[in-house]
């Protein structure tokens, strides 16, 4: 008896243990989003890491249709309602399902873009090398920048870089210029005089001084990982900086080491920081990859797009007149304030350069790309 009770025991207990191992899968919510480019079909983010369980495998459907085999994923729908049906897989090759619905409902109206994603293939337009203004009186023309300046820049750190923090805030009160710091979320976490903590990200919020994404991990590759990953990369990013400070609100990215997924990328921003070293030209500009020079408002570069003229000679001949310098750096060694001090002295001798924040600049950019006038 006593044996048979043990017996009885343990598959009692295996019984148990399987209940609670068994799956549940969880779709997430149902998903109702505009077709904001008016193209007829709009990309959505499927979510199942609510799902409980020791899940091994993944499978998004619609209908018969296998979207994705991944945790999560990005998926494009056409106009309409679409059932997507989850199916789960434990250790235990014990399965469950759970449904969502996506609607994807037409544009009406003007478009509403959200970015422009794409690298420009061809000039969006022929670029003034002058202020040009209308013929006509009345006639109403596009300023090639706002407040019709003559060129533009943004300033950027990345990699939080504690340190420099009071010497930059500075500088900035001395020309009443705001820029954007790009943090690396988990870094500020760890908790390191260099990165964090985020108190320090908060007196620079509070100054008026901007706080976006350089993603949680700052990984190498990112232009390889899969899009489960990539994600969570820019996504948590978000949710960290906005969760953590008071009024931040996080709607673009610097890359890290210029490496990204541009389609998961343009779920999450709208507009990100590369790191290719040249001014823009307004006409060509890649809004999710902007090219970005390490050298922090440097004479050639200033001179590039307010002069024409550059001691580097790729940058002048009007090569990048009226452009945009999204420049950016890091640590600044003691020993090289003081020229970096005279850089921003020189930038800000010219009062007809904008200098804004990279996510204003980059804004401006993507209406005058597609407005027109009627
Ligand atoms: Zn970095």
């Amino acid at each position: 008896m006593k044996n048979r009770y043990i017996y009885l025991s343990l598959i009692f207990l295996f019984t148990a243990t399987s209940a609670m191992a068994a799956p549940v899968a969880d779709a997430g919510t149902d998903q109702t989003v505009l077709d904001r480019e008016g193209d007829g079909s709009e990309t959505v983010v499927l979510e199942s890491s609510a799902s409980t369980g020791t899940i091994v495998g993944w499978e998004w459907k619609e209908g018969s249709t296998v979207i994705s085999t991944a945790v999560r994923c990005l998926a494009t729908f056409p106009v309409g309602s679409h059932t997507v049906t989850l199916t789960v897989t434990n250790d235990l090759a014990q399965v469950d399902t759970d449904t969502m619905n996506v609607t994807v409902t037409a544009l009406s109206g003007p478009k509403q873009r959200r970015n422009l994603k794409d690298t420009p293939g061809a000039n969006r337009f022929v670029r003034p090398l002058d202020l040009v203004w209308p013929t006509t009186d009345g006639e109403a023309d596009i300023c090639l920048w706002k407040d019709d300046m003559f060129a533009a820049a943004s300033l950027s750190v990345d990699d939080n870089t504690v340190p420099n923090h009071d010497w930059w805030i500075a500088q900035c009160n001395l020309y009443g210029w705001k820029m954007t710091w790009f943090v690396i979320t988990d870094q500020v976490l760890n908790g390191g005089s260099y990165y964090g903590p985020w108190s320090e990200f908060q007196q620079l919020a509070d100054l008026g001084h901007m706080i976006q994404s350089h993603s949680v991990t700052h990984q190498g590759n990112d232009d390889v990982r899969p899009d489960s990953e990539m994600i969570v990369e820019y996504r948590d990013s978000i949710t960290a900086i906005e969760s953590n400070l008071t009024g931040a609100t996080v709607s673009t990215a610097a890359w890290p080491y210029g490496k990204f997924n541009r389609d998961v990328g343009a779920m999450y921003y709208t507009a990100a920081r590369g790191t290719a070293g040249t001014p823009n030209k307004p006409e060509l500009t890649d809004y999710l990859k902007t090219a970005s020079p390490s050298t922090i408002m440097g004479k050639d570069y200033i001179d590039s797009v307010m002069l024409g003229t550059s001691g580097i000679s790729w940058m002048g001949n009007d090569a990048y007149t009226r452009g945009w310098i999204s420049s950016f750096t890091h640590l600044i060694q003691t020993g090289d304030l003081d020229a970096t001090a005279s850089n921003l002295a020189y930038a800000a001798s010219f009062p007809n350069l904008w200098v804004g924040f990279f996510k204003d600049v980059a804004r401006y950019g993507q209406e005058r790309d597609t407005a027109t006038l009627a």
